[in-house]
Order: C-alpha cells, then sequence, then structure tokens
C-alpha cells in the first residue's frame, strides 16, 4: 500500500495548477506504469493502458481526450492525438518533461488511488478501522477510500519520500526555466501533426 497525506493537504495554487476543469488527462502506455502511479499522487486522472495493440491505445487517447504518454516515438505521432514522447528512464525528468509542457510544479494531493486511478474521498477513522489494524487508525486522523477499488490511504512514513521527489522535480523545472536548452526530453506532438 502507498501512503499518502490524511491531513495538512495544501491545493495547488493557481501559478501551479492549471485552471479547474482544464486539467490534462492523461493515458501511459505499458512502459511507463511508474510515471501514470506519480501522476495520480500529484493529483492527475492518469489511466494506464497494459496489456492492449498501438492502435486500440491511440483510439483510447483520442475518444477519452488524454494526453498519451509513451516511450514509443512511432506511437506519439499518431494523427489525432495529443502525445508527449517519454525519453528518458529516469522518472524525476519524466515527471519535469509532463509537467513542463503544461506549465505546472510538482506538488503531491490526495485526489487519486496511485492503484487504479479511482477517485478518493475522506473516510472517518471509523470507517478505516473496519479494514485497518488499531495500531495504525490510532495513530492517524482521517483516511482516504478509493471509490473505484476501496484501498484505504494514509499518511504514513511514505510521505517524507514522496515529498522528496517532489522537491527534486520542482529544482529539475526551476533549472530549466534558467537554463531551457539543457536536460529537455519531452517532445509534443499534437493532433494531426
Ligand atoms: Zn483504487
Amino acid at each position: 500500500m502507498i501512503l499518502i497525506p490524511a491531513h495538512g493537504i495544501s491545493r495547488w495554487s493557481m501559478s501551479t495548477r492549471a485552471e479547474p476543469g482544464c486539467e490534462p488527462r492523461f493515458l501511459a502506455d505499458r512502459m511507463l506504469g511508474r510515471l501514470a502511479r506519480w501522476l495520480r499522487i500529484m493529483g492527475f486522472d492518469a489511466a494506464y493502458a497494459s496489456d492492449v495493440h498501438d492502435s486500440e491505445i491511440a483510439a483510447r487517447a483520442e475518444k477519452e481526450s488524454r494526453v498519451l504518454l509513451t516511450r514509443d516515438r512511432e506511437l506519439s505521432m499518431r494523427r489525432n492525438i495529443s502525445a508527449i514522447y517519454v525519453e528518458s528512464d529516469i522518472l524525476e525528468e519524466q515527471l519535469a518533461d509532463v509537467l513542463a509542457h503544461f506549465g505546472l510544479k510538482a506538488h503531491a494531493e490526495p485526489v487519486r488511488c496511485t492503484e487504479c486511478n479511482g477517485i478518493l474521498t475522506a473516510v472517518s477513522a471509523a470507517e478505516a478501522s473496519a479494514v485497518l489494524c488499531y495500531e495504525i487508525v490510532s495513530r492517524f486522523q482521517l483516511f482516504y477510500r478509493c471509490s473505484a477499488c476501496h484501498k484505504i490511504y494514509w499518511r504514513g512514513s511514505h510521505w517524507l519520500r514522496i515529498n522528496d521527489t517532489v522537491d527534486r522535480v520542482n529544482s529539475l523545472l526551476a533549472s530549466r526555466e534558467h537554463h531551457p536548452k539543457s536536460g529537455r526530453n519531452g517532445k509534443v506532438d499534437e493532433p494531426g501533426n
């Protein structure tokens, strides 16, 4: 279980998040499951296409108006879809490539289930106690449950490591602002290109 914050939630400021209703939605290909999970940690709607053919992935991205994230350059150049060709193997660089395209900064937010992309809703400790042991329920005040797979989340020791990754991604983004021609691997193909 991946642990995420259960209290002290800070919303994205307008300077770090797209306008409500205009946030990008993503579809990660089979090679980018980890990237999809991290985009969910950052509050994005990030679906994952595990075992489907390229044509099905492209069709889903178009149908659901999702930005396709792929390590397949040829797939990224398909017509009628928006796609980001993810070249780097390094998670932080991948995240920076995606966020930079939309002018966003990294920020963890308990909105999406990291496992299935379902919406998280707050639940009480009493509700969480139905599935969690007393030791955990007694140490934390707020919990979240996935509306799809019903997994329970709370802020635990993983949170510090999540914040470390968030900080590294924002440092990368800041360095690129100062040196815009260095370290950019992401390539975005707009529909019709
Ligand atoms: Zn879930």
